[in-house]
């Protein structure tokens, strides 16, 4: 039976299903849905369960209450990339927790995302001043995957025929093993240096890694290493910490050709490793080799500049297995936390406290010192690594028992690392742990005198003047105006105004299912004992969130019928890889390592090829049929053809035309006959939850989107939460991670695959979400979602099929839960294009479907559950309205040229300002129906000129003086 909280989630109540199943001719909801999954692979009903029965929101609250519990308070000192950080509250309210921000989708229809787009350029300016470099992205996935992407720029970049890039000895853990283990599928070899004498002598390599400060808090000055690589026509990529860079010479005015790295510590929760925004940005004439979403500036129809993603050519829509990465969903919300940050402390804010974080811990080394303890760097920034007395063991656990976390460098060393929120008493603790008297940090004043300690010490006192940084950055106005919280606040509104989330209405986004992120999911992301969490904190202080992620790990494992699941990945894109990372060291241990070969049905999202090329597969495209589904015959000759080499297939289920292909057993088996490994891109879950399984398809290997299954906001393009699901004989190649609290997983799978992101648990701190959306769901309710998801799809495609013709339809004409209309037809009668009719939906005060995915000159449209019939009938009435309006324009009513499709969107300026000279009316331009005058949602711009952008490349800030 359905619980309380699913009736909340989804959105059709039983007259509402009524009233569309009487249009469809079905009796119920189930008939429905049994009628369009073939019978062949719906699952059984099972007799046992590992998902509870549904709980209220008040129940699944106090659980996880009781989760958060068990993780400890202790306060992170570890560093390696994490830090500590003071989100600021008017950001945690007005961005992080605030809807018009999380619900928000990717910026692909750029005229009603002007906000997060503004956001996301105030990110690149703030990135491309504080590194010295000219272009950068927005965002990468985390700072280790950002490096793996560096070094792929500079293999795509560099002259140089070798095969080695040489690592940084003191580079993050973390980042070492991902560089291994990305590189290892790509044949590219790995090499250290601790640069020790730089610089070394062997430069023949295709580029360089230079961690700035390094791992152990090292600052030194890599100038003549990063000229020596580039004399010896390598390129150089340097990690840099940008709280660093606000004191220190940028990479680019040392050379560097990328910089990447992490944006977290400004602002963004720990969050026990995620989400937080990586970053990337490359020196000019690099920009179309970056690698992920970049905003540029462009113009609208009325020649007012408005901002879109640039260079779009480079991304896995369009290029597929030539792109330059395979990232779809980003960290948007975390890279417009990032940059609030930076708008409200502004370069002097940022400056304070960087200055007083180096104060800290150069009076903790000084004092360290006076002890008689060696500290092992004279230049450092914020991090020490100290020689312990004793064992390091030791000192480690008296931290602990203060509340402290440091980090176990080997036997005699320790790190420790200060941030922002470090406070005197926390440097007396660790000064206690270290040996040192009780009190002594507070020095000579007297108990309670709280003149920070710390205030006389000089920042970066051994630091080299050549490295102190001359330039300045954050000039822009956007950084030194919104100083007062009244005028955050209302930056914060402004911007999201100017932008149409689910607050507003529904994003019918076909493949990506913009279901309801309900409130009581969302709490307990923001809560301390899951936000100020470290990723590397001791295995006993994180048992809360080890319970959570192995109760998700099974509940996930039982819904798509695998054995073993990671949830590391930090998107779909990165769930892919991992899974084929996974058959490609399964193929190895078996001996088979020419297995190579990656087919993908010519309907595929663009990451999948991408993916498999990352992975180092080949990828051979397999044809769809004119009903859309894989060409059997085309299938069976590739497999032939590759016989031995055949590695994998990657198939979509139910596929990205929106239907449940009925020879899926017959594929899968067909593949593995030929001894390759299926995997099965599970995207479009929504459409089978409950319903069937991709383990009981013959799926081997599947990755989730927990951002489009299982509730977890978009966040205007990112986070995401991307978990790769196995069979048992993946399992031992699943993701691993070097620092990770366990080895082993849920059912009693060790993963030992290398890593996939910089943390073990990926984006840890939201999964509180899905494991909320599963605990109030249940079984019952995840199933009865996906009926009403189905459900939903058809009732529009059966009120839009007179008007738009749907492209795809399985058993009983049905489709899964999105349905492909197709406006080629239209186009071909009235010369309105599918770009008119997304546009006009704006007037319409609707978020357009995925236009032109995954059909050029279609409109693939996706309810999901969470849509109301009466959210669903104003869209329909809509796309008929919109209808008749092209009919007017074929009949010439309105002339080709001008009329109200052409012209959209409209803005409020564009209807007032000057004399009306269309053929239409006002009213019909921005109120084509009534009902909306109320509720209308003005866009800011006009339509906007794609090539211009890219003509005219401008990826940071304008001046204000473009928009006078
Ligand atoms: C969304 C999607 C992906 C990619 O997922 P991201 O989380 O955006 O990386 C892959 N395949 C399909 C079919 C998708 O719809």
């Amino acid at each position: 039976m359905t619980g309380a909280f699913a009736q909340r989630h989804i959105g059709t109540d039983a007259a509402a299903q009524r009233v569309m199943l009487d249009a469809l001719g079905y009796a119920d909801v189930d008939a429905l849905v049994k009628t369009a999954v073939p019978a062949s692979i719906q699952v059984q009903p099972r007799t046992t369960s590992d998902i509870p029965a549904a709980a209220t929101e008040a129940e699944a609250l106090a659980e996880l209450r009781a989760l958060a519990s068990q993780n400890g308070a202790a306060r992170p000192m570890i560093g390696l990339g994490y830090y500590d950080t003071l989100t600021p509250s008017v950001i945690a309210r007005n961005v992080f927790e605030n809807p018009s921000w999380y619900t928000a989708y990717t910026p692909y229809q750029p005229e009603i995302s002007q906000g997060r787009l503004e956001a996301l350029i105030n990110f690149q300016t703030m990135v491309t001043d504080l590194t010295g470099l000219t272009t950068a992205n927005a965002s990468m996935l985390d700072e280790s995957t950002a490096v793996v992407e560096g070094m792929l720029v500079a293999r795509r970049a560099s002259k140089s025929r070798s095969d080695a890039f040489l690592v940084d000895a003191d580079a993050l853990p973390q980042t070492k093993a991902l560089l291994e283990h990305r590189a290892a599928a790509l044949g590219i070899r790995i090499r250290y240096s601790s640069f020790d004498t730089s610089p070394p002598a062997d430069l023949d390599v295709f580029g360089a890694f230079f961690q700035y400060p390094g791992a152990s808090g090292r600052v030194w000055d890599p100038t003549e290493a990063i000229a020596a690589v580039k004399d010896a026509g390598g390129l150089v990529v340097v990690a840099a910490d940008l709280l660093a860079l606000t004191l220190l010479r940028s990479p680019g005015s040392m050379g560097a050709d990328v910089a990447v790295g992490t944006t977290q510590r400004f602002g963004v929760p720990l969050g026990f490793g995620g989400p937080h925004a990586g970053y990337m940005a490359v020196r000019a004439g690099l920009e179309r080799q970056l690698p992920g979403r970049l905003v540029g500036v462009s113009q609208d129809a009325a020649g007012h500049p408005a901002y879109r993603l640039s260079l779009q050519t480079r991304e896995q829509h369009i290029r597929r297995e030539k792109a330059t990465s395979n990232i779809c969903t980003a960290q948007v919300l975390l890279a417009v936390m990032a940059s609030m940050y930076a708008v409200y402390h502004g370069p002097t804010g940022l400056t304070a406290i960087a200055t007083e974080v180096a104060k800290k811990a150069q009076a903790l080394a000084e004092r360290l010192r006076e002890h008689g303890l060696s500290v092992a760097h004279e230049a450092f920034f914020d991090t020490l690594r100290v020689t312990t007395p004793g064992p390091s063991e030791r000192v480690i656990d008296r931290a602990r028992e203060r509340g402290y976390q440091l980090f176990w460098a080997d036997d005699a060393t320790v790190g420790v690392s200060v941030d922002e929120t470090t406070t005197a008493d926390d440097l007396a603790a660790v000064a206690w742990a270290f040996g040192l008297p009780e009190g002594e940090f507070l020095g000579a004043g007297e108990q309670g005198e709280r003149a920070l300690p710390f205030e006389g010490a000089e920042a970066l006192a051994g630091v080299p003047s050549t490295l102190l940084r001359e330039s300045g950055f954050l000039e822009h106005p956007v950084f030194n105006t919104h100083r007062s919280e009244t005028a955050m606040m209302r930056y914060l509104k402004t911007l999201a105004d100017r932008d149409y989330a689910l607050d507003r209405g529904m994003i019918p986004l076909g493949s990506c299912t913009m279901k309801l992120n309900a409130a009581t999911e969302m709490a307990a992301v923001s809560w301390p004992e899951f936000s100020r969490v470290h990723p590397f904190a001791p295995e006993a202080d994180v048992h809360g969130y080890l319970a959570m992620i192995e109760q998700l790990e099974v509940w996930l494992a039982e819904v798509t019928g695998y054995d073993a699941v990671s949830l590391q990945p930090n998107a779909g894109s990165q769930g892919e890889l991992a899974g084929l990372l996974a058959i490609r060291g399964y193929h190895h241990a078996n001996g088979e390592t020419e297995r190579t070969v990656c087919l993908i049905p010519s309907s595929a999202h663009g990451t999948n090829a991408a993916s498999a090329v990352l992975a180092g597969m080949k990828v051979v495209v397999v044809a769809c049929d004119e009903a859309g589904n894989v060409d059997l015959d085309d299938l069976r000759a590739k497999i032939a053809a590759h016989a031995d080499a055949l590695a994998a297939l990657m198939i979509t289920y139910p596929s990205t035309h929106g239907v449940y292909e009925h020879d899926v057993l017959e594929i899968t088996q067909a593949v593995h006959d030929a001894g390759g490994q299926v995997y099965v891109d599970g995207a479009n879950l929504n459409a089978l939850l409950g319903y069937a399984r991709f383990g009981d398809l013959g799926g081997d290997v599947s990755h989730l989107n927990l951002h489009k299954t299982f509730a977890i906001p978009h966040g205007g393009g990112g986070p995401g939460v991307g978990p790769v699901a196995a069979k048992a004989h993946l399992a031992p190649y699943l993701p691993s991670h070097p620092l990770a609290q366990r080895k082993d997983h849920a059912g009693g799978h060790v993963f030992d695959g290398g890593p996939v992101s910089s943390a073990a648990y990926g984006s840890a701190s939201i999964l509180p979400i899905t494991w909320a959306y599963v605990r109030m769901m249940g079984l019952a309710g995840l199933k009865d979602a996906t009926a009403a998801a189905v459900l939903s799809a058809n009732y529009i495609a059966f009120r839009l099929k007179d008007h738009f013709p749907v492209l795809y339809a399985g058993e009983g004409g049905l489709v899964a839960h999105e349905c492909i209309l197709d406006l080629r037809p239209l186009r071909e009668a009235t010369g309105v294009t599918v770009d008119d009719v997304a546009k006009r939906l704006i007037d319409y005060g609707f978020h357009a479907p995925t236009m032109s995915f995954p059909v050029a000159g279609t409109l693939m449209v996706e309810p999901t559950e969470s849509e109301d019939l009466a959210e669903i009938e104003r869209f329909v009435e809509a796309m008929i309205a919109i209808k008749a309006e092209a009919d007017a324009v074929a009949s010439g009513v309105w002339p080709a040229e001008d009329n109200p499709l052409v012209n959209a969107p409209h803005t409020a300026e564009s209807v007032v300002a000057g004399e009306w000279a269309h053929p239409y009316s006002r009213e019909t331009a921005v109120y084509p129906v009534h009902a909306i005058v109320r509720n209308k949602y003005w866009p800011p711009v006009r339509r906007i000129d794609q090539a211009y952008g890219d003509r005219n490349l401008v990826c940071a800030c304008p001046p204000i003086e473009a928009f006078a």
